[in-house]
């Protein structure tokens, strides 16, 4: 069997194509553009690149965006002043701000001073506890653009026996709430984990998030299995270049797997898209509109 390719790519353009018409009906209704602030410290080369990203897909979308570039040795407390000048400007409706921080700066409690209802990222202890809960709130955009990925390719998630490998905040422990909250059968798996064949082996949906180049073989899968890899590796390539993989060994697992999210290509480009989309949510919760159907 070769394994269907999820297209995240062509799905998160469809989505961002969606996301404009509805920031257009939005700034009718409210008489100005959904914001998002992204905050950046430091020079750190990939985080300017997603930062520079984010912020043109936002305004691609119709949506207003303000970056915020600060020293490499910018006090916390600076940082937290910030914060909480954003968290009162009514312009901006969700607020990012760019992990990882300088060494000085302490990530939890810059995540926690803001406010809730603008933590698009969906990192606030708040936040994670209304998703521990079921209860609604920011979900974080990578697990949630898999969700979206796994709703499109089955119509019935609920009895399916899914593996989470890796159980980061931002990726592996919302992607568990999130298949829980789908009925599914979780397992959780990490570094401890004693059978992670056997955990992958038995799964019907399969997420990676581990960060280890092709860690999970071909031969650990399921026949017929989902498999959606998070991880980004960059790793050498010939001749002196690089190129990037995933968690799972592609070429190997697409010819058991029914599906599978290529690297890159895959989840990737469902970040952006998700981050857009929780702006507008948070934006339309913030002038008191309901947020159409399906967002
Ligand atoms: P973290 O480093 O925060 O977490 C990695 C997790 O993998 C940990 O829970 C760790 O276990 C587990 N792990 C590490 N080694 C093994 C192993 N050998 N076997 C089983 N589990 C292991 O990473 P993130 O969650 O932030 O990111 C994971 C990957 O996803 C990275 O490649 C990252 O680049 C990518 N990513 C991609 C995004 C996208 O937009 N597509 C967005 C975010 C991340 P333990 O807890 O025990 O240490």
């Amino acid at each position: 069997m070769t394994a269907a390719i999820i297209d995240g790519k062509a799905f998160a353009a469809t989505l961002r194509a969606r996301l404009a018409e509805v920031a257009a009906g939005f700034v009718a209704r409210a008489g100005r553009k959904p914001g998002l602030a992204v905050v950046l410290v430091g020079e750190d080369a990939a985080s300017s690149v997603y930062v520079g990203a984010k912020g043109k897909a936002t305004e691609a979308a119709g949506m207003a965006s303000f970056t915020h570039r600060l020293p490499a040795d910018t006090a916390e407390a600076d940082l937290l002043a910030l914060v909480a000048t954003l968290n009162a400007d009514p312009a901006v409706d969700g607020i990012l701000v760019q992990l990882p921080l300088p060494p000085q700066i302490d990530s939890n409690a810059v995540i926690a001073a803001i406010d809730p209802d603008k933590d698009v990222d969906g990192f606030h202890p708040i936040n994670a506890g209304r998703l521990a809960s079921g209860l609604p709130g920011f979900v974080p955009c990578t697990p949630l653009g898999c969700l979206m990925l796994l709703k499109d390719r089955h119509e019935h998630l609920a009895g399916l026996e899914a593996v989470v490998v890796g159980r980061s905040n931002i990726v592996g422990k919302p992607m568990a709430h999130l298949l829980l909250r789908e009925s599914c059968t979780v397992t959780i798996a990490h570094s401890r984990t004693r059978d992670l064949f056997g955990a992958v082996r038995r799964a019907d949906i399969v997420v990676a998030a581990v960060g280890v180049p092709e860690l999970i073989r071909g031969d650990w899968i399921k026949p017929g299995a989902t498999v959606i890899d998070v991880g980004i590796n960059r790793i050498d390539a010939d001749e002196g270049k690089t190129r990037l993989v995933g968690d799972v060994a592609f070429a190997e697992a697409r010819e058991v797997a029914g599906a599978i999210t290529p690297v890159p290509g895959g989840v990737g480009p469902m970040t952006i898209a998700v981050l857009l989309r929780n702006t507008l949510v948070a934006a339309h919760l913030h002038e008191g509109l309901v947020a159409p159907d399906g967002l």
